[in-house]
């Protein structure tokens, strides 16, 4: 089996030292957020009702307009808007997340950015809900498989026992050479697999799958053509029925997760999957992972936050332990 590229393509690459000068202070942060917001300028006041300029607020996160001073607030309706952090402290965590493949722990980012424990565990959760993305899968070759994951750490290494209720199913469809999408499921019945992949995976793709026996039937819906690999069998590549791509992303993750999140409760692993998924479908892209973070703040500002599969699957907050 291949093993998973690690490290960030060079055209991607953006570095600390990249960061430092684009970012040196909050002002240049919050300016940076201004112009994603208002690309051509706030060149509108809506309380004067005319054209006018903006300037900064000294002190405050604001810009007036020339006239009345009518405050613009950039951050209003962003992960960002009653935040007590430092903006250059969010960018600082933000840049960290998007830096490797296997993402940070909220102990990297409470040492690297220096605020509390607390603080930075609750600020990698919000920049999660910046990576949480709703996508359709058009690949005409989608590979689809099960897995079960998360649970607290038995002791120092061991692994999880199997079925103590406490590991949850995820389903993972990706294509080919393409995009990946996770998500966390009640089970691995026929009903919840199949009403996944009509959920996400286009009409008349080629569907393939292991030999469990929910995915059974897939070739009668949606037109799909259902091909099937039988691990039990020993057999783990034939020609094109494989789902190796869909395993070097759960290997990836898992390794992410035990490596660097130690153990994640059910409540939140979706969120993880979705920042696993984020930097997956975005390892080719030319612009640095940290600018697509980024971007997400102003694309993402008003929008109420949800998880991106509460329509198909059930994600309980059954457990109220936090996910280190
Ligand atoms: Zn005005």
């Amino acid at each position: 089996m291949k093993k998973q590229r690690q490290s960030i393509p060079t055209e991607q690459r953006y570095s600390i030292r990249d960061f430092d000068h684009q970012f040196p202070t909050n002002d240049a942060c919050l300016e940076y957020i201004k112009e994603m917001r208002w690309p051509d300028g706030i060149a509108y006041c809506e309380k004067c009702e005319k054209e006018c300029k903006h300037y900064r607020v000294t002190g405050r996160t604001a810009y007036a307009c020339e006239f009345c001073g009518n405050h613009i607030y950039p951050l209003a309706g962003t992960i960002f808007e009653k935040t007590t952090t430092p903006l250059r402290s969010w960018f600082h965590a933000m840049f960290l997340m998007g830096a490797t493949r296997c993402g940070v722990s909220a102990k990297q980012i409470q040492r690297e950015i220096v605020v509390t424990y607390k603080t930075a565990w609750r600020m990698a959760k919000q920049i999660r809900t910046l990576m949480a993305e709703e996508i359709t899968l058009e690949g005409s070759s989608v590979e689809m498989d099960e897995t079960y994951m998360g649970g607290k750490r038995k002791g120092r290494r061991g692994r999880p026992p199997a079925g103590d209720g406490k590991k949850t199913c995820v389903v993972g469809m990706v294509e080919r050479k393409g995009r990946v999408v996770a998500l966390t499921a009640t089970d691995a019945t026929r009903e919840t697999l199949h009403g996944i992949a009509q959920e996400r995976i286009l009409p008349e793709s080629v569907v393939f799958t292991d030999e469990l026996i929910s995915y059974a039937g897939l070739n009668e819906i949606n037109g799909y053509e259902h091909r099937r690999i039988n691990h039990s069998a020993g057999v783990y590549v034939l020609g094109d029925v494989h789902t190796q791509t869909i395993d070097g992303f759960w290997s990836l993750v898992k390794r992410g997760i035990g490596g660097v999140y130690h153990s994640v409760s059910k409540k939140y692993l979706q969120s993880y999957l979705n920042e696993y998924s984020y930097r997956y479908n975005r390892r080719n892209d030319s612009q640095p992972m940290f600018t697509s973070i980024l971007e997400q703040v102003s694309l993402k500002a008003g929008q109420e936050l949800k998880s991106p599969s509460a329509e198909v699957v059930e994600n309980p907050a059954g457990s109220s332990q936090e996910p280190f």
